[in-house]
């Protein structure tokens, strides 16, 4: 009995103290004891990195995704190889603490030049995980405590380019035909993107063109692109009137992809110069009532953009993805070319998010949009949605269905439900 009374008395001493600890953390500034890697596979069953870091309260681990189509001037994903970072991971010597977002500077500072963006992106979200478990705050807080705008979510419905298999021997040469929905709350649009998938399936289905899930788990098929638009448009407007939501549709055609000196069209075959791309990529919006387009020109054509910026007068979003590759340089360059309209931000693509906060806070200053995006071979980690949050960021792009992006959509549901 007596001794019962002391295992229950010395117990709830063990609580105290853990709650006294945990409740003064905020005090005390972060000290990274260890860090290591180990590596794992994306939702492309290719390799990739998980990072964990030790602080005095406990181990916190992020990962990294992968991209496919990447941009020629993305920083390397991995110094040499994923060996090569797990090792300097280890060596590394992190004697500062850190409190806040604006810490991260010091980081990349020390990890500068000895290891790649993947690596770079998971330790910062792992770093910035310990210290918002330590303050007992939410991610998005550390980046901003006073974010309160959700985004809008973009999805990927039926698919084409590198992320996606033939079909029948055809696929579309645009990479991604999207669904940009508009409801009030986010968790409705969710719904939207879903039932908009499942519907263009249907209408793929019904006309014998129904592939696979890709990459990004959007249908393959061995549709024309404007046979594509077609049924994106069309299944749009009556899934508008059904949810009297507002749906927009938009195409990341990801066109270095098939930029070889010329526009190297395959499905159906053609092929145009950079003049001839940018008036297509112009009737293409006017004829499919196209919201948003992403990389509709190769990756250095910045007055190309700027063209077709002019040219759609304000109606549809011109993205850069390939074109800024995330970098901030490249970012200023677009806009003083007036080549965009909005901006896709990777924070793998860079590996700083110090440079993914400049180009936000510039971004708003000259009125650009911004998409906090997945990549195409993604992971379960979350974090994206906690950055799109507390950057206020315009919009998501996450991808619609499978355990990958649900992950990122189900934790912008979860801040939606915190803020009502
Ligand atoms: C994209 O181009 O927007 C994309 C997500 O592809 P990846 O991750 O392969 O670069
Ligand atoms: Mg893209």
């Amino acid at each position: 009995m007596q001794k019962r009374f002391i295992n229950a008395f010395l117990a709830s001493i063990e609580i105290e103290a853990m709650d006294f600890y945990i409740a003064d953390s905020s005090y005390f500034k972060m000290r990274i004891k260890e860090v290591y890697g180990r590596k794992i596979e994306d939702s492309r069953k290719e390799r990739t990195i998980e990072i964990f870091i030790k602080t005095e309260t406990g181990v916190y681990s992020a990962s990294s995704p992968s991209g496919k189509s990447k941009g020629r001037n993305e920083a390397p994903s991995f110094i040499r190889d994923i060996d090569l970072d797990m090792q300097m991971l280890k060596d590394l010597k992190m004697d500062f603490s850190i409190d806040c977002f604006e810490d991260l500077e010091k980081v990349e500072k020390i990890v500068k030049g000895k290891i790649g963006a993947n690596s770079i992106f998971a330790l910062e979200s792992a770093i910035l995980k310990a210290r918002a478990f330590e303050r007992k705050k939410e991610i998005w807080e550390l980046v901003n405590e006073k974010a309160r705008k959700l985004p809008h979510p973009v999805g990927n419905c039926i698919g084409g380019g590198m992320h996606t298999p033939l079909f029948n021997g055809k696929k579309p040469d645009f990479q991604e035909f999207l669904v940009i929905p508009k409801a009030r709350k986010f968790i409705d649009s969710v719904f939207l993107m879903k039932k908009m998938q499942e519907n263009a399936g249907k209408s793929l289905k019904i006309k014998r063109a129904l592939g696979r899930l890709n990459d990004e788990n959007a249908w393959a098929t061995s549709l024309e692109n404007e046979q594509v638009l077609n049924v994106m448009n069309n299944e749009r407007d009556k899934l508008e009137a059904e949810s009297s939501e507002k749906i927009e549709i938009g195409i990341d055609a990801a066109s270095s992809s098939f930029y070889t000196g010329l526009y190297n069209y395959k499905n159906p075959r053609k092929c145009l110069t950079a003049d001839k791309q940018t008036d297509y990529m112009q009737e293409l919006t006017e004829n499919y009532d196209i919201y948003y387009l992403e990389d509709p020109m190769q990756e250095e054509d910045f007055s190309g953009f700027a063209k077709l910026r002019e040219g759609v007068k304000g109606r549809c979003l011109i993205v850069g993805d390939d074109l800024i590759t995330s970098n901030v340089e490249r970012f200023l360059k677009a806009v003083y070319a007036n080549s965009i309209s909005a901006v896709i931000l990777k924070p793998n693509q860079c590996g700083s998010l110090i440079g993914i906060k400049k180009i936000v806070q510039y971004a708003k200053k000259y009125d650009i949009a911004t998409i906090m995006s997945h990549r195409s071979g993604e992971t379960n980690e979350s974090i994206i949605a906690d950055l799109a949050f507390g950057f206020s960021c315009d919009f998501i792009k996450t991808g619609i269905i499978g355990k990958e992006r649900e992950a990122k959509l189900s934790r912008m549901i979860e801040i939606e439900r915190e803020m009502s």
